[in-house]
């Protein structure tokens, strides 16, 4: 997939979470409402029972917007029934049931609505908390006469409990989705996003750390530049699609004869650089042949097409910069194909 296509992929991956997120969370307070209905019929504060047919009613209609993509609408609609139903609770009940919590939840689920600017979205959640307050003043005695009044406590244990349950679950899953995203972003700063081998701006990070631990641990390390044979042709005669192909497959060949330790990098178009770590001239020569001869027996297209690969190597002392390494190694490439191509060659060490 190109670069540019997964990153404007990724408001989308958020967005669907967020609408899964919050069709859960309406389906949890329909079934809450219709729960309140009875609750409050059977205790004879019929205004409630009424609001909470009102509010099961503005939950579905928020589903249905969910379901044809209208989400900000959506949430929208459940902000206002969630405000208007917690005043409306408070003013008949008072404060001792805690349906004023209700504020709290719907201040932090008002900051998902993207479409608010960020501005307007902290000042509506910051005038919910203001409601929260004034409700205390407005409504701290109320003469009611609830039937379920002696559970008032365990009521406004409940109601603290139900309007917290749905802040951890959608804050914990913005959490895992941002984890997720992060890991895209850093495989994408680090991948070439055809052949998944790291990319030639990231890997120089690499390759330089590689470089002083093995300086450090004194152990050799050998630079190897590769490039595909003859690959214009294999583009030319069977197109892009089929290059494509075929740098994928190899990338995978590589990426399978090197260790853990060892770093390999798409280095350009069709040119890629292995750096072999604690591995000497002679090791990595040997390896190298063995990954020349299975590039060599790999068939593509349908059994019709082959490829093979030149390559060139040198060992990169420690107390050299990478750059003359890597330019030992390019030369030695230079000479393989000048020999015929499909040949490993190793720089002379000077
Ligand atoms: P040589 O053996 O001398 O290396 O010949 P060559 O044809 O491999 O080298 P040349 O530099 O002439 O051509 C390299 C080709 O690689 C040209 C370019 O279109 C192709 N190429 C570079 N990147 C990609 C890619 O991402 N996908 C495909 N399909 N082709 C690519
Ligand atoms: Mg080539
Ligand atoms: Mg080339």
């Amino acid at each position: 997939m190109p670069i540019a296509q997964h990153f404007y992929s990724q408001p989308d991956e958020v967005e669907l979470v967020k609408v899964k997120l919050f069709k859960q969370v309406a389906y949890y307070c329909l079934c809450l409402h219709l729960l309140f209905i009875f609750a409050f019929w059977y205790s004879h504060v019929y205004i409630l029972a009424i609001a909470n047919i009102a509010s099961v009613v503005a939950w579905a209609t928020g589903i249905y917007l969910l379901n044809r993509g209208h989400s900000h609408l959506a949430l929208r609609v459940f902000c206002i029934e969630v405000t208007a139903h917690s005043v409306l609770v408070c003013a008949t009940l008072g404060m001792d049931y805690g349906f004023q919590y209700y504020l709290w939840t719907i201040a932090c689920m008002l900051l998902l609505d993207l479409q608010l600017k960020l501005r307007l979205a902290i000042t509506l959640s910051l005038s919910l908390i203001v409601l929260f307050a004034v409700l205390f003043e407005l409504y701290d005695t109320v003469n009611t006469t609830f039937a379920f009044r002696d559970y008032a406590r365990p009521i406004h244990f409940i109601n603290v409990f139900i309007c917290g349950l749905p802040m951890i679950y959608v804050i914990g899953q913005i959490r895992e989705s941002t984890f997720i995203q992060r890991r895209q972003l850093a495989t994408l700063a680090a991948r070439d996003p055809l052949t998944n081998l790291f990319n030639r701006r990231y890997a120089k990070e690499l390759i330089l750390r590689a470089h002083a631990s093995c300086a450090h641990n004194e152990q050799p390390l050998c630079v190897v530049m590769a490039d595909l044979d003859h690959f214009k042709q294999i583009n030319d005669q069977l197109g892009h699609d089929m290059g494509d192909e075929v740098l994928q497959t190899v990338s995978d060949i590589l990426h399978k004869h090197v260790t853990d330790q060892d770093i390999a990098v798409r280095w350009g178009g069709e040119e890629f650089l292995l750096v072999l770590v604690d591995c000497n001239l002679d090791q990595a020569v040997h390896r190298l042949e063995t990954l020349r001869q299975t590039l060599e027996m790999q068939r593509f297209n349908g059994n019709e097409l082959t490829a093979t690969m030149s390559f060139g190597v040198a060992l990169w002392h420690t107390a050299l910069p990478f750059s003359v390494a890597l330019q030992l190694a390019d030369d030695a490439l230079y000479t393989s194909k000048a020999q015929g191509r499909n040949r490993v060659t190793a720089a002379q060490s000077s």
